[in-house]
């Protein structure tokens, strides 16, 4: 590991963005990932029978409103200008999200007009009830705990509209890239002065970075896996909520019509059904195909040994967020980030946009 400018440990999005960035800047790069392949949990694989990329770690949408970040990924890939749509079922039946004029008359069984919608949401029968029936129950499985106890931006993050344009989300790009995500990684890494090696997990012990029995050498690193598992939990373990997939092989061309639907009651164990054939209509053999691969989604409080996926923020591990950031300040040349560093509920778009702010 000598002849080594920088140590970027964990190949996410944010570490494989950073690890471009060090290489076009002539600078040694080593990037070291403790699962079998790079990608994060952006990770998909492509099912060899039928072509359809499977998101292994559940459904990715590239959304972004930020200039720079989409100008820097199509350096690296060409997206298909999918849009994404999210249905609800509730009550076997099946709605348009986000809160809109679809979801709202179709709910309610109104003709409602745009400038209708704000006062009929005033009145507290109906947003009470249209937030029982999306969201109450959908929060419940998916965080463990009421609605009122968790942090309003989190459902904040669903666009509220009157209009019926039912596109999940605001920002102006949008879409799957062509060649599948993991070429998006393969392209970001692909670079003379970047060396990438797999199953390999840094961690901070004695004073040094250490990958099994060997100390790295005194260089900058750049960590984007859980910043509790970096110091060996030695405050606690942050708490995070965790992810079970149910994959399913169908010999159907189609099981539900569309990517996405969001089971909300509460009743249904599983917050959402993936099919993932939908994420590329450009492949015009594989959607023709009589098969499809649908994928359950169960959440679950995260023990050590799951997957971490959403940080739980409350006032606890904020106190303890701020004790593990403290013993990373201390450490000269470490650089903490990512969804799983920042212990952030980032969106793809907003680490790729903290990987470029950060000045190298
Ligand atoms: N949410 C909900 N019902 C839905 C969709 C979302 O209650 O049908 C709430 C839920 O608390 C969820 C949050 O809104 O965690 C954010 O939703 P988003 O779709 O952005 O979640 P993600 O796709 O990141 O898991």
């Amino acid at each position: 590991m000598t002849n080594v400018d920088v140590v970027v440990a964990g190949a996410g999005i944010w570490g494989s963005t950073l690890a471009r960035r060090f290489a076009e800047k002539g600078m040694r790069t080593l990037v070291l990932e403790r699962r079998s392949a790079v990608g994060g949990n952006v990770r998909c694989e492509t099912d060899p029978e039928s072509g359809i990329e499977v998101h292994t770690y559940g459904s990715h949408i590239f959304h972004t409103s930020i200039p720079e970040v989409w100008q820097f990924v199509n350096r690296f890939v060409t997206f298909n200008g999918y849009q994404h749509k999210v249905l609800a079922r509730h009550k076997g039946k099946t709605y348009f999200l986000p809160l809109g004029l679809a979801l709202i008359n179709g709910f309610f069984g109104t003709e409602l007009k745009p400038s209708e919608v704000p006062g009929f949401m005033a009145d507290e029968a109906h947003s009470s009830r249209l937030f029982d029936a999306f969201f109450r129950g959908y929060t419940s499985k998916q965080w463990g705990r009421s609605p009122e106890d968790i942090d309003p931006s989190i459902i904040k993050r669903v666009p509220v509209r009157a209009s019926y344009d039912v596109n999940y989300f605001n920002d102006c790009n949008q879409g799957i890239p062509l060649g599948g995500y993991n070429s998006l990684f393969d392209r970001l890494l692909d670079h003379p002065l970047i060396t990438v090696k797999c199953s390999q997990r840094v961690c901070f012990k004695g004073g040094a970075f250490m990958v099994g029995p060997d100390a790295l050498p005194n260089i900058p690193v750049y960590y984007s896996g859980p910043i509790d598992e970096l110091f060996g939990y030695k405050f606690g373990e942050l708490p995070w909520r965790t992810l079970r997939f149910e994959t399913e092989k169908m010999n159907i061309a189609d099981y539900q019509g569309t990517s996405v639907v969001n089971y909300t009651d509460a009743e249904v164990p599983y917050t959402r059904i993936h099919e993932f054939k939908h994420y590329h209509p450009e492949q015009k053999d594989v959607m023709a195909l009589e098969k499809t691969i649908v994928m359950r989604e169960y959440s679950a409080a995260w023990k050590r040994g799951d997957e971490p996926y959403y940080p739980v923020d409350n006032a606890a591990s904020r106190l303890l967020l701020e004790a593990y950031q403290a013993e990373a300040a201390k450490i000269k040349n470490l650089v903490v980030g990512g969804r799983l560093g920042a212990y952030r509920y980032f969106d793809m778009d907003k680490s790729i946009a903290a990987a470029l702010s950060i000045e190298i």
